[in-house]
């Protein structure tokens, strides 16, 4: 017999799991016996790892149903680790048990928390009015307004489901929901009422006392205890053998030796029809639980799958095949987008580096690539919040809320104005800078000619920095080449207009240009370096875009 363990928290898959049968949560979550991962489950955490990867590394994902969800998200290598995939544990003031949970991706540019789904068919997917109830969504929004995790977000808080089909033709689809405090009050105190009653079922001595759901059990491919409830539902029904005066007096009936015999026809009450049926039975048909993958919390520490580290690759090359320029580009622009927590185990692992030497910035890569995975000596903090001060917001006083919506109404009103300065002054630099458009259109080869002819040094320069773009058709892996290249030509063009030149990297298509465009007040960019790929149906597009937006451009061609 599986051993009864004190069960202490909860998450919101445990939380779907018990309304959708008790007992199957009970053995689950409290004696811990979980089924067998199904492929579908399989291909759901694939997916997700493979999304992780693209975000925090730029690795490119295998998997067509990842690959296709990429659309929805940030570009590859631009989120830090601390906003992939952060798990959370936490005792809201009331509830009976923790809380836990992993939201897979935090947006704070967005103000938007995402979480990545697989499912068979997008007929499965929730709506908007679905996430006004769902729990995750519910507990995952509090969580990320409460600030238990380390990141201001304003409200209202959206909340997005990004789905990707795993059957046939891979289709794609977001669904989100904005909350505010005051909406997930409610909502809250329901499911602190269900965590309530997991608590008391919990205490059962063993799972056949657990009130069972048969309508559950051919769910999502069939319960993995379908063959213990029925052995135990057989016991209970088993008719007690009839006596042998009983068996007389049948066959004395069948053979009309009794004088009169009165049929009565039971009369039972007409089915009751439950409007929450699932009369279509489409849940019969879903392989994938209502989460999209099973229970997602965290496992305890013991029984957590080893993380298998994959080989490093940067723009498709391994380590060993990068050079020395693509080494200290990678580390600059891993180390950019670093958190402060981050950077410090960083530095107290590579401390002992103290050469710039290309073994050393392959070690360097390395334990980049060992942090990105989590595999390091210094155990990651999850940001910590005393009960206290959980869902502290909802509970605040009139005055208290006042005082703060004076607070942040100021703080907007001040950065509105700023934004309002800078854009007035953006507008001026653009102007400015499109005056002094200059084009090198004879080939990289006759650039510098056509340079001294058309460009000027001026004082009219204003802009913190000048845009260079290099109109040249290559691919990504082809363009750090390309650069190293043109590094004497754009220190030359430096020189003459006695002003920095901006690269700026360009990798997914026009609409991360546009976001990024609109989102930066200037154009410097912490990951500068223009590059298109030529074989990409907006290639055209992009180059048009950029070119109308540059400065100087080179034109040139393979
Ligand atoms: S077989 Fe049915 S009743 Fe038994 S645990 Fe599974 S869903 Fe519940």
């Amino acid at each position: 017999m599986t051993e009864h363990k004190q069960w202490s928290s909860t998450s919101p898959s445990q939380i779907s799991t018990f309304r959708d049968c008790a007992r199957k949560w009970y053995r689950e979550s409290v004696l811990g016996e979980r089924a067998p991962s199904s492929p579908a489950a399989e291909r759901g955490t694939r997916v997700h790892e493979q999304i992780e990867q693209w975000l925090m590394n730029g690795i490119a994902p295998t998997d067509g149903t990842a690959r296709a969800m990429l659309r929805h998200l940030p570009p590859g290598g631009s989120v830090s680790p601390d906003h992939v995939e952060q798990s959370f544990d936490i005792a809201p003031p009331g509830w009976v048990a923790r809380v836990r949970g992993r939201i897979d991706l935090i947006d704070p540019t967005t103000n938007q928390i995402i979480d990545h789904k697989t499912t068979a068919t997008l007929d499965y997917a929730k709506n908007e009015q679905d996430l006004a109830t769902d729990t995750q969504a519910i507990i995952y929004s509090a969580v990320a307004l409460s600030g238990a995790l380390g990141i201001e977000f304003s409200e209202p808080l959206r909340f997005v489901l990004s789905y990707g089909t795993t059957r046939g033709a891979v289709k794609t689809a977001l669904v989100s929901r904005t909350f505010t405090r005051a909406q997930l009050s409610e909502p809250l105190a329901r499911i602190g009422k269900e965590v309530a009653k997991q608590k008391e079922t919990s205490s059962a001595l063993q799972w056949s006392e657990v009130e069972p759901n048969y309508q559950s059990c051919d769910k999502y491919g069939g319960c993995f205890f379908r063959d213990d409830c029925t052995q135990a539902q057989r016991a209970l029904i088993q008719v007690a053998e009839p006596s042998q005066a009983q068996v007389s007096s049948f066959m004395s009936a069948l053979r009309g030796e009794t004088s009169s015999k009165v049929i009565i026809i039971e009369d039972r009450p007409a089915l009751k029809i439950d409007d929450e049926l699932d009369l279509r039975g489409a849940a019969y048909e879903q392989t994938n639980p209502p989460d999209g993958l099973p229970d997602r919390e965290p496992l305890p520490e013991d029984q957590q799958p080893a993380r298998r580290l994959p080989r490093f690759r940067w723009n498709d090359k391994s380590l060993s095949q990068m050079k020395a320029p693509e080494l200290i580009e990678a580390i600059h622009e891993l180390t950019t987008i670093m958190s402060s927590q981050t950077r410090a185990t960083y530095e107290s692992q590579t401390a002992h580096l103290t050469r710039d030497t290309m073994s050393a910035n392959r070690e360097r890569l390395e334990i980049l690539h060992k942090i990105t995975y989590g595999i390091t000596d210094t155990p990651k903090e999850t940001p910590t919040m005393s009960q206290d001060d959980f869902f502290a917001a909802f509970n605040a006083s009139a005055k208290v809320q006042e005082q703060v919506q004076e607070k942040v109404q100021e703080e907007v009103q001040e950065q509105v104005q700023e934004e309002v300065q800078e854009e007035v002054q953006e507008v001026q630099d653009i102007f400015s800078a499109h005056r002094q458009k200059a084009w090198i259109q004879a080939g990289i080869d006759g650039a510098e000619a056509t340079a001294e002819e058309d460009i000027e040094p001026t004082s009219q320069y204003h802009t913190p920095s000048t845009i260079l773009c290099v109109d040249a058709l290559c691919s990504i892996g082809e363009s750090a080449d390309l650069l190293t290249e043109l590094a004497p030509w754009i220190a030359d063009i430096e020189r003459r207009h006695n002003q920095p030149i901006s690269l700026i990297q360009y990798d997914e298509g026009w609409k991360q240009l546009g976001a990024r465009l609109a989102s930066q007040k200037v154009w410097l960019f912490s990951k500068n370096i223009v590059t298109i790929e030529s074989s990409h149906p907006l290639y055209r597009h992009c180059s048009h875009v950029l070119s109308a937006l540059a400065d100087i451009t080179i034109k040139g061609t393979r």
